[in-house]
């Protein structure tokens, strides 16, 4: 099914100056911002003629607003007339990711030229996530251009380099934190829209995250003499690491069903069609069991309930199959849930491991849940129904990590939804890929759903 099919209210806002809106994402594409680990190689002059662009495209917000610089990012207040509602903060990020050497050729348009043909516009950035950046930025100079007066004080925070330190946001964050600051909400990218089968539903879910797993890779190592393999007498590190592998895979860590999927059964009960599921999420504390057993047994939901554990890399053995291998390595990735900790994952690892050296190369653990006992979730809840048709809104867990938990601690409601739903292949091959490139339709339904929310929230 085309993701159009769930599309409703297209004519709301008849006003909006959609040939504006796809010239600005157009112009924004054109800016080459792409961010590098290697900072010494990043042009941040084009960071400055985007910065020089929105001053020139949103006259409205820089009357009423404040601009800051804070290093390339930029963070913008508008105050609100009613200072006792805690502020509510929309996010994206400027920067994007590189083109892959060797594939400029396979673009249809160049990644970086903005071109607008066939119903799309084309590039760098138009999925990740510029669309977002400017959505905000139309959207909200949509609203100040028609009057609106905000009640609730509105932020809008554009990181520099979400893709590769985030550092942008960090900086952000804590300045809000010095402000004391508090916010109500935030809205950032991703989250995602799933096919309903394996709840046994046919609506569409939108899944909001609310947090994200951590990331963790563990390095193991193993010694040995090696010499003749005829004598392989107390093993070799070949056959040490395999045990200690086997090892830490046979254990799988604790399962526990996360809150927000708890919300999503009971969300989807009344639209399940298929037992023994439909049974199971009318009493979900005492089906608990058989709710995780059916978790483990679907690849779409498994790795909600617990941390992952993923063998990736491993260095060679011995160049003959009569020679014993020396120093072997390995690494195991493992993606956190909020139930296990870095330390608790290591120290687990080390027990399994045999007596090899276990330690971390990168260990980051799962944000902080979010609540969506919220106003701000409800809203998001209700625009994103105003506008798209059999789909529930449900909490869920992040797949990727986002600029969001940096602001965990100045906002306990960090939603992840980018609400441009372009259809599923041209997501999956555009973002960070090449032909990167959204649609027109979806691009304007997102900043209507950008618009309502704000209205509806500030
Ligand atoms: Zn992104």
């Amino acid at each position: 099914m085309s993701v159009f099919e769930r599309y409703i209210n297209e004519q709301d806002y008849p006003d909006l100056n959609s040939e504006k809106a796809v010239e600005h994402l157009s112009g924004a594409v054109r800016i080459n911002t792409t961010s590098y680990m290697d900072t010494s190689i990043i042009d941040f002059s084009q960071l400055d003629l985007l910065h020089q662009k929105l001053r020139e495209w949103y006259p409205a917000i820089m009357e009423k607003g404040d601009v800051q610089k804070i290093g390339y990012s930029i963070l913008i207040r508008i105050e609100g007339s009613d200072s006792s509602l805690r502020p509510a903060l929309f996010m994206a990020h400027q920067d994007v990711v590189p083109v892959v050497k060797g594939t400029e050729n396979d673009w249809i348009h160049g990644p970086f030229s903005g071109d607008v043909s066939d119903g799309y516009i084309w590039g760098r950035g138009t999925l990740d996530i510029k669309n977002m950046l400017i959505g905000e930025m139309e959207s909200v100079e949509y609203l100040l251009e028609h009057g609106k007066q905000f009640r609730r004080t509105v932020y809008l925070a554009f990181g520099q380099d979400e893709e590769v330190q985030g550092t942008g946001a960090r900086a952000i964050a804590s300045y809000l934190k010095e402000q004391g600051i508090e916010l109500e909400f935030l809205l950032d990218e991703g989250g995602s829209l799933s096919s309903g089968d394996v709840y046994g539903t046919d609506i569409g879910i939108m899944n909001v995250g609310i947090y994200e797993k951590g990331y963790a890779d563990l390095k193991i190592t193993a010694e040995s003499y090696g010499g003749h393999s005829s004598n392989p007498f107390s093993g070799t590190s070949l056959g040490h690491l395999a045990k200690a592998i086997a090892a830490i895979v046979d254990h799988p860590f604790e399962n526990v069903l996360p809150e927000c999927a708890k919300e999503t059964l009971r969300t989807l009960q009344p639209y399940m069609t298929r037992e023994p599921l439909r049974t199971w999420a009318s009493d979900i504390s005492r089906y608990e069991n058989e709710i995780i057993e059916y978790y483990l047994s679907r690849r779409e939901l498994n790795n909600q309930i617990h941390t992952t554990i993923a063998p990736t890399m491993i260095t060679e053995g011995s160049q003959a199959g009569n020679v014993m291998p020396q120093k072997m390595e390995a690494v195991i990735n493992f993606r956190l849930s909020p139930q296990d900790t870095d330390a608790s994952v290591l120290e687990d690892c080390r027990k399994l491991a045999g007596g090899l050296d276990c330690e971390y190369i990168v260990a980051n653990e799962a944000s902080r849940q979010s609540r969506f006992d919220t106003p701000g979730f409800s809203a998001l809840r209700d625009v994103l129904t105003h506008y798209f048709k059999d789909v529930a809104v449900v909490p869920s867990v992040n797949t990727g990590a986002t600029d969001a938990r940096s602001y965990e601690g100045v906002c306990d409601c960090c939603m992840r939804f980018g609400p441009f739903m372009e259809e599923s292949e041209i997501k999956i091959t555009g973002v960070h890929g090449t032909n990167e490139r959204i649609s027109i339709r979806a691009y304007l339904q997102g900043i209507r759903v950008l618009i309502r929310l704000i209205e509806q929230t500030c």
